[in-house]
């Protein structure tokens, strides 16, 4: 790019029409997702403190706020689950009848063009208010065993016909498990929206009153990121594509491994 005198960035400045011709970022309502909060119930609608004008609702009148939300040209909207019952392991998150599945029955049902996504993390769902199990030996957030859950949520989701499942906990490798779980159990459009660099912040304080998730001991800074790292920020957003990648690899592997066994047993006379 040659500079100055040669290039002057202001031509491009100079009117309406060209700064419209050369403008990098449009913002459409299309490309917008509105939160929306479910539990169970008939036409219940209970404010929100912490942001006015937001409300836990029913199924019945979250659809309500999806037809507005639709008609105002919004693109999708995006489910969080307040279940009636929490325990230690969040086993309300994949009820195939909670909320959030009636809640993505009725929208897929009455507004199947909204982009439909939901929330998949067990904080809405655990008596202790944290993302995943707790180890009992040590107190911690048990990864590897929580993967397992939030595969068991995202499917579902996609069961009930979610176009979108969206991790929000933070747990490492929950990406490609949860692909291998959608692929296993046939959702293979299913998409995943990863909360690839999600931080332990206050920011998510009035979505925690919202969802009902805060934690009742400690706090999330063993699984959320530190807000201090923007290098690792980056690198946790290079995982989950290589998660994928690991992901697609295995199952190729798994594949062909059938493929073969089925050559065999075709090839073969005997019994199988
Ligand atoms: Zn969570």
């Amino acid at each position: 790019m040659p500079s100055f005198p040669a290039y002057r960035p202001r031509r491009l400045r100079r009117t309406d029409a060209l700064r419209k011709l050369v403008r990098e970022t449009w913002l459409n309502p299309s490309q917008l997702i509105l939160p929306l909060f479910v539990r169970s119930g008939e036409r219940l609608r209970q404010p929100v403190e912490s942001m006015p004008g937001v409300h836990q609702t029913s199924v019945d009148e979250m659809l309500r706020d999806a037809e507005a939300a639709a008609e105002a040209g919004v693109g999708g909207v995006l489910l969080f689950g307040i279940p009636d019952h929490k325990d230690a392991v969040g086993s309300e998150a994949w009820n195939d009848g909670g909320a959030v599945q009636q809640a993505v029955r009725a929208l897929k049902r009455e507004l199947p063009e909204l982009v439909t996504i939901t929330d998949v993390c067990l904080c809405e769902y655990t008596d202790h208010g944290h993302c995943g199990v707790i180890r009992r030996e040590t107190g911690d957030v048990d990864n590897d065993a929580t993967l397992e859950l939030l595969a068991r949520e995202a499917v579902s989701h996609a069961r009930a016909g979610a176009d979108i499942v969206a991790p929000s906990d933070m747990m490492d490798g929950r990406i490609g498990a949860i692909r291998e779980a959608l692929e296993v159990a046939g959702h293979l459009n299913t998409r995943i929206l990863a909360y690839s660099a999600k931080y332990a912040s206050a920011f998510y304080g009035p979505f925690r009153e919202a969802a009902d998730s805060a934690p009742t001991f400690g706090d999330r800074r063993g699984y959320q990121m530190d807000p201090a790292n923007v290098r690792e920020a980056l690198r946790e957003c290079e995982l989950d594509p290589k998660e994928l990648q690991a992901e697609v690899d295995r199952l190729y592997t798994r594949w062909t491994e059938l493929e073969e066994k089925r050559a065999e047993t075709v090839n073969s006379t005997q019994p199988s």
